[in-house]
């Protein structure tokens, strides 16, 4: 099972609900900016592959309580 998270950091209010609830995938920056821990940029957003179900739950669990929608857990 290999899923992808998808963040669109620049829409970022800087809530920290994500870090809160997931801090293990993800941690504000310097700037207060949602980080995604070990994801890459690609174009417009960052992106992290994902192998096991946990990992799945607990990005889910951070879109879940993302205000603006910005994190999505996607089939890969
Ligand atoms: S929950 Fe959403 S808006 Fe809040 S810090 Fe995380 S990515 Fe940014």
């Amino acid at each position: 099972m290999v899923k992808k998270v998808v963040h669109f950091k620049k829409d970022c209010i800087s809530c920290g609900a994500c870090e809160a609830i997931s801090p293990e995938y993800w941690k504000l920056d310097e700037e207060g900016l949602a980080q995604l821990l070990k994801s890459k940029e690609v174009d417009d957003h960052w992106e992290l592959t994902i192998d096991s179900e946990e990992a799945a739950e607990k990005n889910q669990e951070a879109a879940d309580v993302c205000p603006v929608n910005i994190i999505h857990v996607k089939e890969d």
